[in-house]
Parts: C-alpha cells; structure tokens; sequence
C-alpha cells in the first residue's frame, strides 16, 4: 500500500510522522544555529578570550553576536522550548572562553524568569529584545537559592507601598549588568518597621540597573571572570511596580522553574570541559609518548563527557518537570558537569606543561574558569546538600 494511503487511513501515523517531521526541522534550525555560534566561539570570541580574562574586557559586541545568531532565545517556550539547542550553544562559547559561557547563562535565565512570570510588561518587545541580544540582563539569584537551601539569609528587603513595593538591601556579586542593563532578583517582605512578618513570604521582580536609588559599585579583583562585569549593587527603595513583578509570592514560581536554572548551567561546565580537551588533542603529536602515563587522558574524558552530555540532553527534554527524582538527577548532572570541568582542566594543563603555565595560555585560565564552574551558586556543596535532603526519606510524625 502506499505511504500516503498508509497516513490517511492511520491517524496514529500521521500524527507520528508529523512529530517526526517537526523533529528533525528542530534538529535542523537547531544545527544552522549552533553553527552560527560556533562560527563567533571560534573567530572573534577566541581572539578575545585572553583579553576577557586578562584585562576585564566585557565583550558586548560579541555578546550582541550570540544573540543575534540565535544563542540565548533557543530555551524560550516562544522558541520550541529547546534546552538542547541552549545548552550546545552555552557549550560552543563555554569551550573557548568560560567567561562568556557564564554570561550566557545568566542572560538566558534572565530571559526564563520575564517569559516564565506571564507578565505582559515583561514579555512581548521586552522579551524578544533580550533573546536577541538587542538588551542584556542577568540574575542575582544566588542569596535567594542559598536562603531557600538554608545556607543563607535574603539579603534584599522588601516594603509594601501603594502600587507595588520599596526594596533596599546590597547583593555583593551580579555578572552580565551594566547601567543600563536588568537582573532577575528576589527579596523578603517586610513590615514597615523593617520585620519578615511571613518568612515564607518573598517578591521577584527585574531591576533596572539604571532606576533611581540603584548604585553599581566595584567588587574587588578576583581570580578569573573579570570580564563578565561583576558588579555589587546597592538598593535604597527602590520602587518595584507591578510592571517588573516576575512572581509574588516567590517559592512556587522557584519551585517551577529550579530544574530549568540548574540544568541551563551545564553548559558551562561541558564547554570547559570540551575547551579541555582540544587542547590535550593539540599536544598529542608532540608529548603524547609522554602524556600517555597520566590520568583523564582525552579519548577517556571524552567518553565520559558524551555519557554526560546524554544525560544531561535526556533531561533537558522535560526542564519543568517538578519530581524528585528527576530534580535528584538534575543537581546530580550539575555537579558531574563541575567535577569533570574540574579534572579535565587540571589533566590539560598537566598535557601541555610549562607551555599551559604561562599567563596567556587557556589552559591555566580553564583551571581558574573551572573553579568558578564548582563555585558559582549553586556551588558543589550546595548540591551535595540538596542531594542529600531530597535523598532522605521523611519519616511520619
Ligand atoms: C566572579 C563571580 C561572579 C558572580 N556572579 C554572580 C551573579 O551573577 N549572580 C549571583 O547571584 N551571584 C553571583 N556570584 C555569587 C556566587 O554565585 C556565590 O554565591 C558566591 O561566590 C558565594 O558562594 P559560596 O558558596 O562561596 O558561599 P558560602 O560559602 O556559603 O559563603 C557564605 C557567605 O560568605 C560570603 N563571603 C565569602 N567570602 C566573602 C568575601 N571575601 N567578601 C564578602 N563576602 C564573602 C558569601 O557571599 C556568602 O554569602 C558571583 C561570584 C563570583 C565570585
């Protein structure tokens, strides 16, 4: 019989090969665009990637680029939802530079906190000028995900007032801001004498670095990402409309999007990875007589990070989902990602030697982008932690 007769007899069929069709159009837009973002990783990313790390250059230009080639909008429901597409594309920078791999990130969940809030202010132009690129926001969510695990305590403080809310208080370190960029935060409610009346009770709303009682102030130099333009910033009520609201109250929205936030930072961790490894490959010919008596050799680290990056693409398919299980595996493919980021790093400056210990060689700046990869919130103790309290049965009263 023929196949089209076979389809229009089967609505089964015909539903399972326009899915299949779909598909494989995904996989194709998806292709065209990571070849776009490899070809701006591998030009002028890696031209610059020294001068990001060595001189605290903030690579505006090339972030527009990233936007505009489709990088930090592939996430995005309005996009297909494709957490693949955004973590390969985190990957390709992350390989060559994981500075602009972390801004990416911290752009795209930007950009998941204004789609994910259903706020109309927040969405439309607004959200389609950030996931091209065209205006840049990042997030200062590490004080709330450490106060929701425990570790901390909110930082930013947040007062009711007559159409929406005063918010003061410091966070000491926000990347990817700049006068007139935004960031995604959290504070706690307060009562008019400065009291957490409900300590349940919390705002996320966007800031614009630019509205009035906002101060940017120097942070102090730290050992890698100085180009990410990291930033402490200051509020003295500053007023949050219900324009900027993203969620009120905070831990149900958290809950719905933690998973999508943690899977997104994989994608740092695999392209310094990745980045690790071309540059054990670029010293075999010459040192790999040598070379061969070390641990986390390439051919084996590269079999592990395919394993990984299956994993991690395998779950990237289902980012809202909320079980246990599957947030235990979320946080269990995060850490992976930072603990190869960590031994893959360290095994290529061991490949290349003295060569990989000179100030410009990218091998020495992955050992120090690595560490940022294990440290950055939610840090690998932060999810050995969650690991374990989602791990531990409760047991009835
Ligand atoms: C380069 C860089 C960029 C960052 N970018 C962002 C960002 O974009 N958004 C964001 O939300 N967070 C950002 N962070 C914060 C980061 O995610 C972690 O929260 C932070 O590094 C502290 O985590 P921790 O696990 O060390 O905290 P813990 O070990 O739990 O430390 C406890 C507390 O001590 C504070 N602390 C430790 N050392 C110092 C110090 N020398 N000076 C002042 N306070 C200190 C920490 O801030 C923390 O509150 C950035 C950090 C760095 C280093």
């Amino acid at each position: 019989m023929p196949i089209m007769t076979v389809l229009e007899e089967s609505p089964v069929l015909v539903a399972d090969a326009r899915s299949v069709a779909s598909e494989s159009l995904r996989d194709e837009s998806r292709d065209a665009m990571i070849d776009r973002v490899r070809e701006i990783a591998q030009g002028p990313l890696a031209r610059d990637a020294e001068r990001i790390d060595r001189q605290g250059h903030y690579p505006r230009d090339i972030l527009e680029a990233l936007g505009g080639a489709g990088g930090f909008g592939a996430h995005l429901d309005g996009n297909g939802t494709d957490f693949i597409g955004a973590i390969r594309a985190m990957t390709e920078a992350g390989r060559v530079c994981g500075s602009t791999a972390f801004m990416m990130w911290c752009h795209d969940v930007c950009g998941l906190y204004m789609e994910q809030s259903g706020n109309a202010a927040l969405m439309g132009a607004k959200l389609d000028a950030h996931a091209r690129g065209a205006t840049m926001g990042g997030t200062g969510m590490s004080n709330p995900m450490k106060t929701f695990a425990r570790i901390e305590s909110m930082l930013l403080k947040a007062r009711a007032v007559p159409g929406g809310y005063k918010v003061s208080g410091t966070l000491p370190w926000v990347s990817h801001i700049a006068k007139n960029h935004y960031l995604g935060a959290v504070a706690a409610v307060v009562d008019a004498g400065g009291k957490v009346v409900d300590d349940q009770h919390e705002v996320m709303f966007i800031l614009d670095c630019d509205a009035p009682g906002v101060e940017l102030r120097h942070c102090p130099t730290f050992s890698a990402m100085e180009g990410t333009s990291t930033w402490s910033v200051r509020l003295t009520d500053v007023f949050i409309g219900a324009d900027r609201l993203v969620a009120d109250p905070v831990r149900p929205f958290i809950g719905r999007i933690r998973a999508a936030f943690i899977l997104l930072q994989t994608g740092m961790g695999l392209g310094v990875a990745r980045g690790s490894i071309d540059s054990m490959w670029q010293v075999e010919e010459q040192l790999g007589h040598v070379n061969e008596f070390h641990d986390d050799r390439p051919f084996a680290l590269q079999a592990e990070l395919d394993d990984l990056t299956a994993r991690i693409e395998t779950l990237a398919l289902t980012p809202y989902a909320t079980g246990n299980d599957y947030l235990i595996d979320v946080l269990d493919v995060r850490a992976h990602a930072s603990e190869l980021a960590l031994r893959a790093a360290q095994s290529a400056l061991l490949h290349h030697g003295a060569r990989g210990y000179l100030m410009t060689a990218a091998p020495q700046r992955r050992v120090r982008e690595s560490h940022f990869v294990a440290i950055v919130t939610p840090a690998i103790k932060h999810l050995r932690k969650e690991m374990a309290r989602l791990m531990t049965p409760v047991v009835p009263a």
